[in-house]
């Protein structure tokens, strides 16, 4: 069966856990190519290797996605490996919660980075390959936290709204160039996010609830191949789905 991932070079930002690790096993259990940012190489290199070796094609990028340099370095290396870029996975990412009142400007300024800018700066390095090849599509990661505000959480729901407008914006404008967009909002999945939270009674509460309610990455992947999988007339736009136990 033709799934409509075979063949396809697949680039993924944040592929060295959780969510872009997973995509990235399942996307080239599929047949696709994987082209895999972020700034831990080691265990890119790793996740490469264990690709390969069971028949697949993939290839590890330092990026660091706040630097717009970085990621237009990493979809340029794709295309100079692979000759095109027909997927980017806009999925890396952080949150490190807080209440507003305790001024944890500095990760305000992380997340307004990665999880919004990250994101411009994987369209502005794939568009104008995927309008040359006159067809692509775009892939971004938001949350059910850019459908909700949750506690300590203000300054990330904004990063993951904001992602949700662009999304919804690049959509519009990228139909004359044959671009699909997909924005997905994942509720809670099991990865390493919760980790960088600095502040530890956050951290604790928030880890107890997601301990209770979260399903495996797996879940995530099975999201992106649905979208990339349709046939290239049929645009997925939104996909918002979550563990069946959460509120
Ligand atoms: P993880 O912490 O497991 O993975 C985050 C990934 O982002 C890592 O690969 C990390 O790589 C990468 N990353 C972080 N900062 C940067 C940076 N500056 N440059 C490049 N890569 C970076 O978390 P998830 O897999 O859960 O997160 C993936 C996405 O999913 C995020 O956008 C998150 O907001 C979103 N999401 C997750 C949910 C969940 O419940 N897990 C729910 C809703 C949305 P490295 O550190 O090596 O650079």
């Amino acid at each position: 069966m033709n799934t409509n991932i075979e063949g396809k070079v697949v680039v993924i930002t944040g592929a060295s856990s959780g969510l872009g690790e997973a995509t990235a096993r399942h996307l080239s259990a599929g047949g696709a190519t994987v082209v895999l940012g972020a700034r831990r190489v080691d265990r890119l290199k790793g996740l490469a290797d264990e690709l390969t070796a069971k028949g697949g094609k993939a290839m590890p990028v330092a990026c660091d996605v706040s630097d717009r340099e970085q990621v237009k370095a990493l979809v340029d290396a794709a295309v100079q490996k692979f000759g095109r870029v027909d997927v980017i996975l806009n999925n890396a990412g952080v949150m490190p919660l807080a209440p507003l009142e305790r001024l944890k400007v500095d990760e305000w300024d992380q997340m307004i980075d990665v999880n919004f800018k990250g994101v411009l700066y994987g369209i502005a390095a794939a568009l104008p390959h995927m309008r040359e090849q006159k067809g692509g599509h775009i892939i971004n990661v938001s949350s059910v936290y850019g459908h909700t505000v949750g506690p300590a959480a203000a300054v990330y729901c904004a990063t993951k709204f904001a992602v949700r407008a662009l999304s919804e914006g690049l959509r519009q404008e990228v139909k004359p160039y044959n671009i699909r967009t997909t924005v997905i909002s994942p509720g809670a999945v099991a990865t390493e996010l919760l980790e960088h939270i600095s502040e530890k009674d956050i951290a604790q509460g928030t880890q107890e609830i997601v301990d209770e309610i979260a399903i495996p990455a797996d879940s995530f992947a099975r999201m992106v191949a649905f979208a990339i999988s349709q046939p290239e007339d049929v645009d997925v736009n939104e996909i918002l789905f979550r563990p069946t136990r959460q509120p």
